[in-house]
């Protein structure tokens, strides 16, 4: 008695992409993953003129970009999360 961990069920402050127990929506690696892809963001717009779904499309497929830049890109692109609210819980 006393433990009441159910792995199945998904946790209040789970990682949204690996599940991982975090403290906001996103685990460290992942959030940190999400800040480096927002700093980048900026970078890209001002070269190359690409949106913000454009933006994590090519990141999701760039196979230069590390594997948790790329699962948090396509878990960006897939839950509509827009520029700027990535940060926040
Ligand atoms: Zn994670």
């Amino acid at each position: 008695m006393g433990r009441s961990r159910d792995p199945g069920s998904p946790a209040m402050g789970a990682c949204a992409v690996c599940g991982s127990p975090s403290g906001g929506s996103l685990c460290a690696r992942h959030a940190k993953a999400a800040r480096k892809i927002e700093a980048h963001f900026a970078t890209w717009r001002e070269r190359a003129g690409v949106e913000w779904e454009e933006y994590l499309r090519r990141v999701s497929e760039n196979d230069l970009s590390g594997a948790w830049i790329k699962e948090t890109a396509e878990y960006l692109l897939r839950s509509g999360m827009r520029f700027g609210q990535i940060s926040k819980p």
